[in-house]
């Protein structure tokens, strides 16, 4: 997957008319991508950042029908999510999980409640399910969740849901589309679209993010999909359109995992404030969350409240004997839900439903908004299927159901190699050619220098945080660690991409400003 390739597949052939051309390189966008290319059609996708840098990256890492949505009524809506986690836990093992989930019991009403929800869940899971849920007792689950309150337990249900890496799944999509044929490009924002004399939206113009170079593309389908900013690009078609996004931020602290213990996740279903909060295991440490605070604006980059962080914190050591502290907090993101508008004032985002929409205006512009992780591929069938209206021309059946995914290996490595899937042997190789290339880019971390090289030729990584907040999940996991290896990793790419020192200063300037937002000061 080359940046240079793909772009030069639009400066040489500027009279091409694409079938589909989607804006955003999140989920939502790949999840198109994907079906529309599955069904043999040409497809361009432009993101105005790198893959997955809005909320893509910064989710709780679950794939889930939701157990929360079941106990909101939205059965419809689990149901899909269930059969989508399934799929996606076949098509891509290397960066999916199955997760046991406990929920500890400290009432007996509880315990009837969370039983008979549960076993419903797994039976609407049906073929896809991931495990029987059961009862446990207090000992056993103290034995699997050492650092669990133990006062007043009873003991806990356990459960199975799906876990991921939200960000690799977005580069493995990223090369599975290029592989598809598929032109697929970040650091390109759209700045306009174009109509033709009837008034339809017939291509956009973006510029080159990278050079400033102003490009123009031509389609017979734009799809808007740009999460919380889908508004910006519904304007740009009509300036009076009623606004149709409201941005909810949620946050996740990531602590060491042993502030848990063990390999099960906790799931505490209602929190002082009536919502779901999470601990989950993940590459090593413990993420927990999270919040619902509503936003007036977009953000690429949101930054987690004060108040927010000490609901997060306060919960956990609710529940926990080891307490973690600030001075624990490893990692601190924020991400924003692109949640559709309510109707009426007043509604609260816990209620708004994650059910997507797809939205088809008068000029043909056709937006993708609301929907989950989760449900990705589902949601880009579903916007796809107005491929023919809008353009008048037929398409072959969906195939993306059952599209392995790029790196696809039954037997993934073990260890932090493990989201490379198949590429894992390739990495491998080169640490065999160029021992020199074994060498760890931090003391307490396994990188290595060959994955920065690989990463840069083969996974697009453009920008030093696109390393080490997207391809490695360092900035998430450790936001110091990530500070300490990154004038190592601006060294190793400025030699690889032929960057000067100027460069290299520049990215360590801006990466630092980013990641100084990951960080909590004493
Ligand atoms: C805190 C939190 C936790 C969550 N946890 C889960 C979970 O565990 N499981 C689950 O299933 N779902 C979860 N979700 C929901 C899920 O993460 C989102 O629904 C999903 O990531 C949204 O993807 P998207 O592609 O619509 O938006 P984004 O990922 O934000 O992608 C939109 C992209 O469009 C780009 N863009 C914007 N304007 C332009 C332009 N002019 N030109 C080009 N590109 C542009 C942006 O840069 C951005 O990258 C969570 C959400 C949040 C906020």
């Amino acid at each position: 997957m080359h940046r240079s390739a793909n772009l030069s597949k639009i400066k040489d052939n500027q009279e091409k008319i694409w079938d589909i051309a989607i804006i955003g390189g999140g989920s939502s966008g790949f999840g198109v991508a994907l079906d529309a290319l599955s069904r043999g059609l040409s497809v361009v996708l432009l993101e105005k950042s790198d893959f997955a840098k809005g909320t893509s990256s910064r989710s709780t890492k679950l794939l889930h029908g939701g157990v929360r949505y079941l106990a909101q009524g939205d059965v419809f809506l689990v149901l899909e999510a269930l059969k989508e986690r399934g799929r996606l836990l076949e098509n891509a093992p290397h960066l999916t999980y199955n997760q046991p989930f406990i929920i500890p019991i400290y009432t007996w009403f509880d315990r009837l409640q969370y039983s008979v929800g549960l076993k419903l869940y797994d039976l609407m899971a049906g073929k896809w399910r991931l495990g029987k849920s059961k009862f446990i007792s207090k000992t056993e689950t103290v034995r699997r969740m050492p650092q669990i309150k133990q006062e007043g337990l009873k003991g806990g249900v356990v459960y199975h849901d799906g876990q991921f890496d939200d960000a690799r799944m977005i580069i493995a999509l990223a090369q599975t589309c290029d592989e598809l044929g598929g032109c697929v490009l970040n650091y390109s924002k759209v700045e306009s679209l174009t109509k033709d004399t009837n008034g339809k939206v017939d291509g956009l113009n973006f510029i080159d993010q990278l050079d400033g170079s102003h490009l123009q593309i031509k389609a017979r389908m734009v799809v808007n999909a740009t999460g919380v900013f889908a508004d910006k690009i519904l304007k740009m078609d009509n300036p009076d359109a009623r606004k149709s996004i409201q941005p909810s931020q949620g946050i996740h602290l990531v602590f060491d995992q042993s502030f848990l213990g063990g390999k099960d996740a906790l799931m505490i279903p209602k929190t002082s404030d009536g919502r779901v909060l999470f601990a989950v295991p993940w590459h090593g440490k413990l993420v927990v969350g999270t919040t619902d605070t509503l936003k007036d604006k977009p953000q690429l980059e949101p930054e987690a409240l004060e108040k927010e962080i000490d609901f997060v914190l306060e919960t956990a050591q609710a529940y926990l004997t080891k307490k973690p502290t600030k001075a624990d907090i490893l990692s601190v993101f924020a991400g924003l839900r692109p949640l559709a508008a309510p109707k009426e004032d007043g509604a609260k985002t816990k209620e708004i439903s994650r059910t997507h929409k797809v939205i088809l205006s008068d000029s043909k512009l056709v937006t993708l908004t609301g929907g989950k992780w989760t449900t990705f591929r589902k949601m880009g069938e579903d916007t796809v299927e107005y491929f023919p209206r809008v353009s008048g021309k037929n398409m072959s059946e969906s195939k993306s159901a059952t599209q392995k995914l790029h790196g696809f290996t039954i037997k993934p490595d073990e260890g932090h190699m493990a989201i490379y899937g198949s590429d894992a042997f390739q990495i491998r190789f080169m640490l065999k050619e160029h021992p020199e290339w074994r060498e760890k880019l931090h003391p307490k971390y396994p990188y290595t220098i060959a994955e920065v090289i690989w990463i840069i030729r083969n996974e697009m990584a453009v920008k030093l945080e696109d390393v080490l907040s997207r391809r490695f999940r360092i900035l998430l996991l450790d936001a110091r660690a990530a500070m300490e290896m990154a004038p190592k990793v601006a060294e190793i790419m400025a030699r690889d991409l032929g960057m000067d020192q100027n460069w290299i200063e520049d990215e360590l300037k801006e990466f630092k400003k980013t990641a100084n937002k990951y960080i909590i000061k004493p």
